[in-house]
């Protein structure tokens, strides 16, 4: 069987999960947590880089360090994952949903403007599979009627727009360290703030409402609760695994990057004969292979593909139901303008197997099934 997801394993892991043992610091914010956020700033830019327990919290960091309220209106595409809307309906936001473009499946940066209201607090793109969204045109709205953006780059560590890193363009970014994407810990996030004002009040509520963190840093002689907060700090051993993989990084984007193109020269000639769509890269985006996913024709034809290739040992999964059509979307969202592409597009989608160390024969035996698929 050739599963969908393989958790990242590169060879570190139990062995600094036993150091954070022997250092007797398996709370959060240990050595660890330190190296893993220190090599985030670097790598990114970011001013901080705050490790969380997943990337729902950091996005609930984001929602609280805006200040979301009952009555705001936050913008999201509607094919995403929950988290999205979660952390801003959990303040009392509405979802406001809008279409996605057919190529990427991210937000249409060209419909956002429409479902601008004067209650609208913010702008959540979402980096599907890793590409960037149209971060100008959004950054531009943003300007333009005072909104904040709040980039869930859950799949999009190490991917780029225009050279910047994901997840450092808007005012906040989410990044997810859960099992299925390139790098993880198990369950895991990260808050990136681009802002330096915001950080004393993203480390208080990060730590129960406290100012502990600053009494780490010897910056005060006791630490108090000074504020609202909850605790959204992951265990110095999570961090330890997911140093292991962020210190190979280079080798799990390599491999992945490398299964993600053998992929796209396999299929290019079923693309070309026109009977499924291949993913988009826009030129000015870098992506980071964090998944490799075809089109078939319509959700009839997909679903007969993901039985076939089940009967052959491979399991390919559909993604995201839109969320505007789930009982909590309609509940606490709504959707702005037409769905000319959510629910059409997001019925093609068929993911296929990928994940660090997918041997090549694999990739070269999945393809060969969707081809014996096709002509049959
Ligand atoms: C994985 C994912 C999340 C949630 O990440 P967690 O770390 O599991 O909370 C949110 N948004 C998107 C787009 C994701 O892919």
């Amino acid at each position: 069987m050739i599963y969908f997801n393989n958790p990242p394993f590169v060879g570190n892991e139990l062995e600094y999960v036993r150091q954070a043992i022997d250092n007797q610091k398996i709370c959060g914010d240990g050595p660890f947590t330190k190296k893993c956020s220190q090599w985030i700033e670097s790598k990114t830019g970011t001013s901080k880089a705050l490790l969380t327990t997943s990337c729902t919290h950091a996005t609930e960091m984001a929602a609280l360090l805006l200040d979301i309220k009952p009555g705001d209106e936050v913008i999201m595409p509607s094919y995403t994952f929950v988290s999205t809307a979660d952390a801003f309906v959990l303040r009392g936001a509405k979802a406001v949903f809008v279409d996605i473009r057919p190529d990427t499946m991210n937000i249409d940066e060209n419909l956002i403007e429409n479902a601008i209201t004067e209650h609208t607090k913010a702008i959540v793109p979402v980096h599907y599979a890793g590409v960037s969204c149209e971060m100008d045109k959004i950054t531009e709205l943003a300007l333009k009627y005072n909104l904040k953006i709040v980039e869930d780059a859950a799949q999009g560590l190490l991917s780029t727009y225009k050279g910047k890193m994901l997840g450092t363009i808007g005012d906040f970014g989410c990044y997810s360290f859960h099992e299925t994407k390139n790098y993880s810990m198990g369950e895991g996030g990260a808050l990136l703030i681009r802002d330096p004002n915001y950080i004393e009040k993203a480390e208080i509520i990060r730590e129960k409402g406290t100012n502990r963190s600053k009494f780490f840093r010897g910056q005060i002689d006791k630490y108090t609760w000074v504020d609202a907060g909850s605790s959204y700090l992951p265990s110095d051993l999570n961090a330890a695994y997911l140093w292991a993989q962020l210190e190979q990084a280079d080798k799990i984007f390599d491999n992945r990057m490398k299964t993600w193109n053998l992929y796209y020269e396999l299929l290019t000639d079923l693309q070309k004969q026109g009977v499924i769509s291949l993913p988009v890269v826009p030129e000015n985006c870098a992506h980071n292979a964090h998944m490799f996913y075809i089109k078939a024709k319509d959700l009839d034809e997909r679903t007969h593909l993901i039985d076939f290739l089940k009967e052959q040992g491979i399991l390919a999964v559909f993604h995201y139901i839109p969320l505007h059509t789930a009982p909590a979307g309609k509940k606490f969202g709504v959707f702005c303008g037409e769905d000319r592409y959510t629910t059409k597009e997001s019925e093609r989608l068929v993911r296929l197997p990928m994940y660090y160390g997918l041997e090549e024969e694999k990739v070269v035996y999945i393809a060969n099934k969707i081809k014996d698929f096709y002509c049959r």
